[in-house]
């Protein structure tokens, strides 16, 4: 077929056309749409795409979330459920009952969509486009000739004119196998249903489509021989068919499918085997309990009871729901190690028994300590709910998610994240309750139901991306890598979920610093802390500008932050501030100037250093009203004061003057809010409400640079020491400090 040039693609929304649409198109809620498009006409359309699909004519993936509703509930065989066609459905009005029969008849289109032509019993046609559902050109999730079930079906009106019929929502698209009964008579096919009776070969079949990676079609297969098998009882083919089943869900990320299929295979397995015939081990759900219930603990012994490759596939099964251990103990070197940007996952137990989730009384619910901790203790370790490991330079893995409802755009990372909350969340109701109590900044006050106690919390995709956007953390492969990165290059971060980290309140001043190490998310004490106080973190670094700094919590996040360091710079005169601002830009671009000349001159750094002490006055006593005189920022940071400080330290150590170095490095550490001083041969660091950074790391490597030219080696050494530590806090482990040190020659 040739395609006339001018063929546009039809079938990717263009968000910004989609937005605008969805803003001014006339309401035609009720109505049903005034012209109808022939069957030949629609295969015609989509056999044009599918040739552009082919041919790689497609742009960047763009997930399109419209205006939020609510989805289907409840079982499509349930009683109150109304079979519709076609004819019945009006525009953008949905009857939570109905439910819509539908056979297709085209190859799908699989890009940022599923897209199929379809037809009801009575023969009418459509065009049916499936959003936030596993969408894999090799496996799509529905092939020429299956049968789905559509929940509350409407017509959407299409940019382009037109209709089609949009599903969004996981639950309102249901796979039916032909034997269902909901399946019309004149759709039954006895091919379906004869062929493949050996276990045997079912099995042959699925691992064949498993090596093709058609999971879905493998899953297919395995069910169909594990049916067989129950006619002719064959334990050895019974077990090995659960096994491979378990497998599929595995990858699929069905949990709650895969320890149902390996619970199964090691009851099976224990009543075909004399001495375990008697034992609890014949009681699936028994194993299943064990499965998935957190501990390292293994009081029945299952695991040294049952054969290697089930043994395998439970460790696979405890590690993916969790599991939970008491101390923090790792192998960090290893972990590390082991971790690369396709080897993200890592077979790790969390730690989260020192600390709870509590209500604060002041600010919703937060994270508190249940133990002391020192200076650089592991606070937490945390396995990511989900971490997509997606290839970051591929540009087919390029996707966008657009929210129409609300106008927020997420890229690539985000985009992922999305999709893969979306999937685990619906292959695992098990995991439902705990993803969906988390904030989701009041999208549930305004759209949400009654759910019984019972009842299963059916996904909602638009719930999903309002606690994702709030929830989420972007995420280095290793947090050492960053500090391995040349200057200004900025590292695609990917976007992850920790569900017990994301009840972490922000502070700009916080006691806590974040690590991670591939899906491992490490929570590190920046101080000490003692049982009972609440645990913070900087969600980012805070901008100097109080007010773009205030303005970026609310609108991100929705929150006004309470910390001493906005309290103090918040109360600081107005005019102050806009100086201080003024003072830091000018301050800026002579830097930065400086920094284009070459080495800078002694000159040079003596002017900016005036420039920096007229700045200081900025921050005295008397610049902060009604303090009584005391210096509101004794311990706080001096946001404004860091660059100017940094590039100073810097230079004096570029002209290799010790003194000033020294000086500088400390008033560095002093404006990231850290005193540093020394009593004779002692280093005193007092950090009460200071930053842990890289940069305070460097100014300590500095001071020690600095005291071994003076032969003042106990102050060095207590210098590196502190900096050691600091390492391990903001990295999460001292892998990579003998590189990082070394290139200090220290
Ligand atoms: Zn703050």
């Amino acid at each position: 077929m040739k395609l006339s040039a001018g063929f546009r693609n039809t079938y990717e929304e263009v968000p910004d056309l989609a937005k605008k649409f969805v803003n001014e198109a006339p309401n035609e809620t009720g109505q049903r749409p005034k012209s109808k498009v022939s069957r030949d006409a629609l295969v015609r359309t989509h056999q044009r795409h599918l040739k552009l699909l082919s041919e790689g004519s497609v742009p960047v993936r763009s997930l399109v979330l419209p205006k939020p509703y609510p989805p289907a509930r409840g079982s499509v065989h349930a009683t109150s459920t109304k079979t519709v066609h076609l004819g019945d459905l009006q525009i953008d009005s949905r009857d939570r009952d109905a439910v819509l029969l539908l056979r297709t008849i085209t190859t799908p289109y699989v890009w940022s969509s599923t897209v199929a032509v379809v037809e009801d019993e009575t023969g009418d046609v459509a065009r049916v486009t499936v959003w936030n559902l596993e969408d894999n050109v090799v496996d799509p999730i529905v092939t020429k000739g299956s049968i789905i079930a559509i929940r509350q079906p409407c017509w959407t009106r299409l940019v382009d004119g037109g209709h089609h019929i949009r599903v969004d929502h996981p639950s309102d698209l249901v796979l039916l196998r032909p034997d269902d009964d909901l399946v019309p008579e004149t759709w039954w096919n006895d091919e379906d249903l004869v062929t493949n009776r050996d276990p045997g070969q079912c099995k042959q079949d699925g691992d064949m489509m498993f090596l093709k990676k058609r999971f879905r079609q493998a899953l297919e297969l395995y069910t169909r021989g594990l049916q067989y098998v129950s006619n002719t009882p064959d334990p050895a083919a019974e077990i090995d068919l659960y096994r491979k089943r378990c497998g599929v869900s595995i990858v699929l990320l069905r949990l709650d499918d895969a320890a149902n299929d390996l619970s199964e295979a090691i009851a099976t397995h224990a009543r075909s085997t004399p001495e375990l015939s008697s034992s609890e081990l014949t009681n699936a759900s028994i194993v299943k309990a064990w499965l998935r219930n957190r501990s390292t603990e293994d009081p029945l012994h299952i695991s040294s009871r049952i054969p290697r490759p089930l043994k395998e596939l439970a460790a696979r099964i405890k590690f993916d729901v969790g599991i939970n251990q008491p101390t923090p103990d790792y192998n960090l070197p290893v972990i590390s190690a082991y971790v690369g940007p396709l080897t993200l996952h890592v077979d790790a137990a969390n730690y989260l028994c020192d600390t709870e989730v509590q209500n604060t009384g002041s600010h919703g619910r937060g994270q508190f300590a249940k133990r002391d901790f020192k200076e650089g203790d592991l606070i937490c370790v945390e396995k990511a709910f989900v971490l997509p490991g997606y290839f970051m330079q591929d540009r087919n893995s390029d996707c966008l998610l657009y929210s129409l409802g609300d106008g927020t755009a997420a890229p690539r990372p985000g985009a992922w994240l999305f999709k893969e909350l979306v999937q685990k969340l619906r292959w695992n109701p098990s995991l439902r309750k705990e993803f969906f109590d988390m904030t989701d900044g009041g999208y549930w006050e305004e759209h949400g139901w009654e759910v019984a106690e019972d009842e299963e919390i059916p996904v909602d995709v638009f719930r999903v991306e309002y606690i994702r956007r709030l929830n989420c953390f972007s995420a280095p492969t290793r947090s050492s890598d960053l500090l391995n990165q040349p200057p200004n290059s900025n590292p695609e971060l990917r976007n992850g979920f920790w569900t017990h980290a994301s009840y972490i309140n922000h502070s700009c001043l916080p006691n806590t610093i974040r690590t991670f190490i591939g899906d491992l998310r490490f929570l590190r004490a920046a101080r000490d802390i003692a049982a009972g106080e609440e645990l913070t973190n900087q969600y980012v670094a805070p901008d100097i500008d109080i007010n773009e700094r205030r303005e970026k919590f609310r609108t991100t996040w929705g929150f006004e932050c309470d910390c001493q360091l906005c309290f103090t710079d918040g109360s600081v005169d107005k005019g102050i501030r806009k100086e201080r601002l003024g003072q830091f830009e000018e301050l800026k671009s002579m830097v930065m100037k400086l920094g284009e000349k070459g080495p800078p001159t002694i000159t040079s750094l003596k002017k900016t250093a005036r420039a920096l002490r007229e700045m200081e006055a900025l921050y005295s006593p008397a610049s902060a009203e009604g303090q009584g005189g005391e210096d509101p920022y004794a311990t706080l940071p001096r946001l404004a004061l860091v660059h100017p400080s940094l590039f100073l330290t810097e230079a004096w150590r570029s002209v290799k003057n010790v003194d000033r170095t020294i000086e500088y490095a400390i008033k560095l550490l002093r404006n990231f809010g850290i005193i540093a001083r020394t009593e004779g041969k002692e280093l005193k660091v007092d950090n009460q409400a200071g930053f842990v950074n890289v940069e305070t790391v460097r100014a300590l490597n500095y001071l020690a640079e600095g005291y071994t030219s003076r032969g003042e080696e106990e102050l060095a050494n207590q210098c590196l020491e502190k900096a050691r530590l600091w390492y391990i806090i903001i990295t999460g482990s001292e892998v990579g400090s003998e590189q990082f040190f070394g290139d200090f020659g220290l």
